[in-house]
């Protein structure tokens, strides 16, 4: 319960199990080292029974709020049809006057210091100021390579003329970071007359002049260069704070009484300590039929304990009516149909593989799996919050990177942070490639057992240190955050 005289914070996050969690935790540890309340303001569209329940598991003093709906089929933005990046955009837009409305009732009767919005929402900074002068951040969840491209965005796109971002000869180069091949950066700026496009453009210039700053969910260890280059102030854009790993938290207790519906915790239980490759795509992330049978059979060919969340194949309708789809492209990971994942393994694959490994069809809990001292490595689809979560765990990477920032993240981690490993893509690493199972297999067991392997889990073991240490008193994450909500305190007048 919000007190007269505690500090209250308003945070909004975007839908969607990858974009909640990591802020509603940065309002945990605001109330847990900090000593203020929040509200956590989520949007109509992102109710889900999944984000419910990890709502109501934060303490009192959080609380959560949900926004009234707003209308997303006008004829501009045809229902259906529409990126999620420009519904996740336009949603944020329409949402103003509420989010203007809800701040300033909290304001009259909470000591409200501060509000931050997420990646798409920087259009809604807006309210924080018609509210009445509450300062506005950003809490920009993925990392500074990311932050960089969306804050020099305006004059790389004025810069390509008429080409697109895989046409350009040389790698992207933004300050302190690695370079990255045109074909690699964001997804969605991969077809410039789209409005997806259009919108992270647009939300670009906004980074530049809406926000009084910018937390960023990654650390300085991380991206050393890049944090260099980012924390020295600029007169073009708002000060950058990086204050993470903010990753979903541990109670052991709950841990401990929780059941294990997946039985993965119990499988793992079972097996010996680091033999096991856990292969997670994330919270919706999802491979094409053809994918999804040389992942399984690449599996089987490395010989290695496997912890395996499988969903539905991308093309599940088609891949139901037509029999196998030779044709389709690991590029062509997207958000999972519907269907029984289980029933699109290859024929005999899962009593073959009866004592080697354990399939869960779509859900496991990622963060209690990296913890467990069974788990060796996980092949991820490089999403940050998985990302952070495994270094958070000291667990090194297989990189398959689907949608989002994925293939620039996976540049970073291969290239640059070297805790990951990357496959062999047949056909080249853009639209069309497939990894082969022989190429799975050659992965997974370097991973696994591999000198690649071995000098990734080294470099991984080194940033779980670094992360650990910037979060305590005295650390870089920690003393960052904590500067920044000592001005907020001072804005808002409160008794510390
Ligand atoms: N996650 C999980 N179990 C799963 C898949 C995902 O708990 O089976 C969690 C994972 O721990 C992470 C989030 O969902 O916190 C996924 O976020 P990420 O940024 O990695 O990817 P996104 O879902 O946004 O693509």
């Amino acid at each position: 319960e919000a007190t007269a005289a505690a500090p209250h914070v308003v945070l909004l996050s975007s839908p969607g199990m990858g974009h909640v969690p990591p802020v509603a935790e940065l309002a945990r540890r605001l109330h847990d080292a900090l000593g203020f309340t929040a509200t956590v303001l989520t949007y109509a569209s992102s109710d889900s029974a999944a984000q419910r329940a990890f709502l109501s598991s934060l303490p009192p003093a959080i609380s959560a709020a949900t926004l009234p709906p707003v209308h997303l089929g006008d004829g501009d933005l045809p229902a259906g049809a529409a990126a999620i990046e420009t519904l996740l955009s336009v949603e944020a837009e329409r949402s103003v006057p509420a989010i203007t409305a809800f701040l300033s009732d909290l304001k009259s009767t909470t000591n409200l210091v501060a509000f931050v919005a997420d990646l798409f929402g920087a259009a809604t900074l807006r309210a924080a100021r018609d509210a009445g002068g509450v300062p506005g951040f950003l809490f920009f969840p993925s990392n500074l390579l990311m932050l960089s491209l969306m804050l020099h965005l305006p004059r790389l796109d004025a810069d390509l003329g008429a080409g697109e971002f895989r046409d350009l000869p040389e790698p992207v180069r933004l300050p302190g970071c690695v370079p990255v091949p045109g074909a690699d950066i964001l997804q969605p700026l991969q077809d410039r007359a789209s409005d997806a496009y259009r919108w992270m453009v647009r939300h670009g210039e906004r980074y530049r002049d809406a926000p009084a700053g910018i937390l960023v969910n990654t650390f300085d260890a991380a991206e050393p260069a890049a944090a260099a280059a980012l924390r020295s102030p600029e007169p073009w854009r708002p000060p950058v704070y990086p204050i993470g790993p903010v990753i979903r938290h541990h109670h052991p207790a709950a841990a401990a009484a929780a059941d294990d519906a997946t039985g993965c915790l119990g499988w793992l239980n079972a097996q010996p300590e680091g033999s096991v490759l856990f292969v997670s795509f994330g919270s919706g992330g999802a491979l094409s039929l053809a994918q999804t049978r040389e992942l399984a059979r690449g599996l089987e060919l490395a010989g290695h304990r496997f912890l395996w969340v499988v969903r539905a194949p991308t093309n599940a309708a088609a891949a139901a009516a037509d029999g196998d789809n030779p044709g389709e492209s690991y590029y062509d990971g997207c958000r999972s149909k519907a269907g029984d994942p289980v029933g699109f393994l290859p024929a005999g694959f899962m009593e073959r593989t009866k004592g080697l490994g354990h399939v869960v069809p779509s859900w496991a809990p990622q963060t209690r799996v990296l913890a467990h001292r069974a788990v060796a490595a996980m092949l991820t689809h490089c999403g940050w919050n998985s990302v952070l979560e495994a270094v958070a765990a000291g667990v090194p990477m297989v990189a398959w990177p689907l949608y989002a920032e994925q293939r620039q993240n996976a540049v970073m981690l291969c290239e640059e942070t070297m805790v990951a490993l990357r496959p062999r893509v047949a056909g080249g690493g853009g639209e069309g490639g497939l990894v082969l199972a022989e190429d799975v297999a050659e992965v997974v067991k370097e991973v696994m057992e591999g000198e690649k392997g071995e000098a990734a889990r080294a470099k991984v073991r080194e940033l779980k240190e670094a992360a650990r240490k910037g979060l305590e008193p005295g650390g870089a994450s920690y003393e960052t955050l904590a500067k920044v909500v000592s001005e907020w305190k001072g804005a808002g007048q409160a008794t510390e």
